[in-house]
């Protein structure tokens, strides 16, 4: 269409105020109808001295909106805290549609969990729990078999588990049931295996508590520490992973130590001596 050229529509004012005003039809319906644009429209609505809707988003059904007792839905809403699907049953008309009166109209729309929180749902599933209960104690019975026999959520099956005070069956995972289970290992390698990564927890703890640095001479290279156990570790099994019973010393140090005293039958006092040895020595 040239520029500047409009198309000057013949459209009867009744006609228009009895379709637009009295039908409500849609703005995009009489555009159809009319084979104009919106801005035609709006234009020609204007100079017919019609307000024009904005009905992009309004609830405009076939050119009239749904008639129901928007009072008593408000009331059923507001005061005996109906949803709006109860509602809706009660005055043959949907949900959304009873929402959106309600919302329009200045209504508090509360949120869904509001209205389900602690109050019975009559869309609920409930379980006889006392069943549940017997189902899940045979054997082999397990939560997602139950789901699969009474065809429900695992919420479900939870609810009907509170109501019933069962306790969950502890999945056994210890020893060879560990999806970690090492069958090549003997009994043996296994007891070393436990006992080394217990010894590993503790020297690091050792060696946090001392600020990697050897108890003694102060000299914290990297790589040359050891964990010195207080009391001699064949006797103190007891002790063995406290790292109270621990201390951090040199490579140079240890080796001293255990010259000195031995690798046996020495603890706390002998420590304590050998460290004020060298105090006193280097004091002087
Ligand atoms: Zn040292």
């Amino acid at each position: 269409m040239a520029r500047g050229a409009q198309i000057k529509f013949a459209v009867e004012d009744s006609w228009l105020r009895n379709e637009y005003i009295t039908k409500r039809r849609r703005n995009s319906d009489l555009c159809a109808e009319l084979g104009c644009s919106m801005p035609t429209l709006l234009r020609i609505l204007k100079r017919t001295g019609i307000e024009p809707r904005d009905d992009r988003n309004a609830a405009v059904h076939h050119g009239r909106r749904v008639r129901f007792d928007l009072e008593k839905a408000a009331k059923l809403y507001v005061d005996n805290e109906w949803n709006a699907e109860r509602i809706g049953e009660l005055l043959g008309v949907n949900a959304s549609t009873i929402l959106r009166r309600l919302r329009e109209s200045g209504v508090m729309i509360r949120h869904h969990n509001d209205t389900k929180r602690g109050k019975p749902n009559h869309r609920r599933i409930d379980l006889d729990p006392q069943l549940v209960a017997l189902e899940y104690a045979k054997q082999d019975a397990d939560i997602k078999s139950l789901m699969a026999m009474f065809g429900v959520t695992k919420s479900i099956i939870r609810r009907a588990f509170d109501a019933a005070g069962v306790e969950t069956k502890k999945r056994d995972r210890d020893g060879a049931k560990n999806p970690n289970w090492r069958p090549d290992l003997t009994a043996e390698e296994r007891a070393l295996r436990r006992d080394s990564a217990k010894q590993t927890k503790w020297r690091i703890q050792v060696y946090e508590r001392d600020g990697y640095k050897c108890q003694r001479c102060g000299d914290a290279q990297g790589g040359n520490l050891n964990a010195h156990h207080v009391e001699a570790h064949c006797q103190n099994t007891k002790d063995r992973n406290d790292p109270d019973n621990g201390i951090t010393l040199c490579v140079e140090c240890h080796r001293g130590f255990h010259r000195a005293y031995g690798l046996r039958g020495f603890g706390r006092k002998q420590l304590a001596e050998w460290l004020e040895n060298y105090r006193t020595k280097n004091a002087a």
